[in-house]
């Protein structure tokens, strides 16, 4: 239960004084989400994006051009529209010891202005000053008060993204009036580091920020700004270090044998693990023999050989005598894992089975029976595996393969499931450092850096879709030559149907020129016909496999060398490097071909010309981070992993890793939160909606 201490701050806005049922709605429109109304809250976490300063108080001689100046001057005349030109504005002549300036105003209603700027007193008028004819002018000023008004007015007006109905005036003020409200909250970090940082408090950061003094305030480098972004960092890392707490807390297995399994394997490999996998396997072995249950990320670029190392931790947790599952995205990954590793696990005398959506009737129930009786030692499967109804004699390890969407939501259900289960996640590609801390700062990182030896560099070539005629040509000669090529087929819009369709029409033309062995594999096949197209292209029966992005992810076929991807400039980046990851898996020489239609944007442009540059899948995350938001690298919306309002990776960088190891202390010191700023934190969490992870403190 939230403490009502924090209540004034989650009452819908429209409980304000001066927001109407009117104004609420706008404000739902600009801040809601499905399920709530905008609360004040949200409001006060709505920072202003920039500001417009009136601090500049020039004479008239002096005020420049462009510039926003608050004037002191006296009104000299009134000159209205002449009568039957009511287009023409009105005008109001002022001036001070220095020149004069007029104010303009289209249809200026005369007895409001004769009010507002009475001839012969003193006025102080707010705006931008433009040259007209020679004579500096303001056309509409922001403000016209007199000396009490501009002792009310801010100096610094904060600007605040909107929606139509909205002004950032109303916002501003409305802002104050949550300002007003906001309880007095003990402090949550750590004073040292706040002085060290020069942070604020989290009631003064919001008021610099709300109210601003200067434009300084305002700035993405404010400490105020930085400061809430770092309370935003800190609530989501100790929401995940909560996490991480409670599932080693149900742990206290050692799921790791005398490494004869592992040994069998490895003699039995066709080739030497890298260095990099011999260093993931022996940081996994650790963790498995640890106390605590094991909580680690491999992240690898593709092709780097991901697959091997999670069998051979897999074959760890056998000799323990437990069995181990692992979990691909979708069907076909699935089953080829399974195809790849059962030749290795049975010839060490391992049991392994596999476990997917679409078996059913007496197969699937003999292979739960033998997943509950502990027959079936190792599994693959999709996510069918940790559905309701299958169970296992005593599952020690679980792997999540190439799983960008494995959120915070999914490792709590896992966890839910009360098993000591070790858990090991591995990513499809890289992903930037500061992301990883972000979305994974309740793991341990091994880091595959190297790829196994004897892999030739891709070489990637961008042209335009006009000269298909001569991709067509070359990949005759490459299939000539007996290379096996993939065509990757555009997307179009967010519609399957629309994709599938320019995949069909693709495979139909490049039949007409190659014949029968061009297969076609897209989203909208069933499995069975899924296997088949990939059994065919596998076993070198086609030539040619047009596709959909069914191959983006962990398909493996190291006879291909030729990629062709069409309208290149609508695949993201990481995406890109993962499609293309799917050649250069063998010895020979591999190509990539990116088509595009042009004229390319900027980012298309850049996009292509990183793909071109490097095949360094490290590098490839950070440039994806900076050419887009990080949000959309994660699909963290579909996954339920943070989604920040305040901090922004590019400035806040830094403070990631601070946040991360702040929370992993405040762990060791205070593990149930009940300290002084133990429960100073909890309302931390509250605030930031992270409280999901007090629950876990309840049930520990
Ligand atoms: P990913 O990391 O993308 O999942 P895979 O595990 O599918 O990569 O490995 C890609 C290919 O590299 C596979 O054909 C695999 O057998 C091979 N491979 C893995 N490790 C090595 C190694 N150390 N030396 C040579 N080839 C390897
Ligand atoms: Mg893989």
């Amino acid at each position: 239960m939230r403490p009502s201490l924090l209540d004034p701050l989650f009452a819908p806005l429209v409980a304000l004084p001066g927001v109407g049922p009117r104004m609420g709605a706008l404000f739902d429109r600009l801040l809601a989400e499905p399920g709530r109304p905008a609360r004040v809250v949200d409001l006060l976490l709505h920072l202003p994006h920039g500001g417009i300063d009136r601090r500049s108080r020039p004479t008239i001689a002096e005020a420049l051009p462009g510039e926003i100046v608050t004037l002191a001057v006296r009104v000299a005349a009134h000159r209205p529209s002449p009568p039957g030109r009511s287009r023409a504005p009105y005008r109001v002549l002022v001036e001070d010891e220095t020149g004069d300036l007029t104010l303009v105003f289209f249809n200026g209603n005369r007895a409001r202005l004769e009010k507002l700027l009475p001839v012969g007193e003193q006025r102080f008028v707010s705006g931008r000053i433009e040259f007209w004819d020679g004579h500096r002018q303001m056309v509409h000023p922001d403000r016209v008060v007199d000396a009490a008004g501009l002792a009310a007015m801010p100096l610094v007006e904060p600007v605040y993204g909107l929606t139509e109905g909205l002004s950032a005036r109303y916002v501003a003020r409305v802002a104050g009036t949550a300002l007003d409200r906001l309880p007095s909250l003990p402090e949550w970090q750590d004073l040292a580091w706040l002085a060290r940082q020069r942070f604020p408090g989290f009631g003064p950061a919001l008021c610099q920020i709300h109210r601003p003094q200067d434009m300084a305030a305002l700035a993405p480098e404010s400490p105020a700004r930085r400061r809430l972004a770092y309370d935003e960092l800190l609530a989501t890392q100790l929401a995940l270090a909560l996490l991480r707490a409670s599932m080693r807390r149900a742990a206290g297995r050692v799921n790791v044998g005398d490494g004869r399994l592992v040994e069998a394997i490895i003699a039995r490999l066709p080739f030497a693990l890298t260095r990099s996998q011999e260093q993931a396997v022996s940081d996994i072995r650790r963790d498995l023999a640890a106390p605590q249950r094991m909580l680690r990320l491999v992240q690898g670029d593709v092709g780097s050989g991901k697959t091997v190392v999670a069998l051979l931790a897999m074959a760890s947790a056998v000799e323990a005598g437990r069995q181990a599952a692992m979990m691909a995205p979708t069907e076909i990954l699935a089953r080829q894992h399974h195809e790849r590793l059962a030749p290795l696990a049975e010839a060490a005398g391992i049991k392994i089975g596999l476990l997917t959506g679409r078996d059913k009737g007496a197969e699937r129930a003999r292979t739960l029976e033998a997943l509950a009786d502990g027959r079936l030692q190792l599994v693959v499967g999709t996510h069918a595996l940790f559905q309701e109804g299958v169970a296992f004699k005593d599952l020690g390890l679980a792997v999540v393969d190439e799983q960008h969407r494995f959120g915070v939501h999914q490792r709590l259900a896992l966890g839910a499931k009360g098993a000591a289960v070790d858990l090991l996640v591995m990513t499809a590609t890289p992903i930037p450092r500061t992301l990883v801390l972000t979305y994974f700062g309740d793991m341990d990182v091994s880091l595959l850096t190297e790829k196994p030896a004897g892999r030739q560099p891709i070489v990637t070539r961008a042209m335009p879709l006009e000269r298909l005629d001569e991709v067509v040509g070359a990949v005759r000669r490459a299939i000539g030559a007996g290379a096996r090529v993939y065509w990757i087929c555009p997307l179009v819009e967010e519609s399957e149907t629309l994709d599938v369709a320019a995949a069909e029409e693709r495979h139909a033309a490049l039949r007409q020129v190659f014949g029968e062995r061009v297969g076609l594999l897209h989203g909208k096949m069933t499995g069975r016909d899924k296997d088949a197209v990939m059994g065919a292209f596998a076993g070198g029966d086609l030539d040619v496999l047009v596709a959909t992005t069914v191959v983006e992810v962990g398909v493996d076929v190291p006879e291909a060398t030729v990629m062709v991807i069409e309208h290149a400039e609508r695949f993201g980046l990481a995406q890109l490097h993962q499609l293309r990851g799917r050649i250069g898996r063998g010895a020979a020489a591999s190509t990539c071909l990116l088509l595009y239609k042009g004229p390319l944007g900027p980012v298309a442009e850049a996009r292509l010309r990183i793909m071109r540059e490097t095949d360094d899948g490290f590098r490839i995350a950070e440039e994806d981070l900076r050419l887009r938001g990080e949000g959309e690298i994660l699909g963290t919306r579909q996954s339920g992993a943070p989604d920040f309002r305040l901090v922004r990776a590019e400035i806040d960088g830094d403070l990631i890793a601070a946040a991360r190891d702040d929370a992993r202390l405040i762990m060791e010191q205070d593990p149930t939160l009940t300290g002084e700023r133990g429960k100073a934190l909890r309302l931390l969490l509250y605030l930031f909606e992270r409280d999901e992870a007090i629950r876990l403190l309840r049930a520990g």
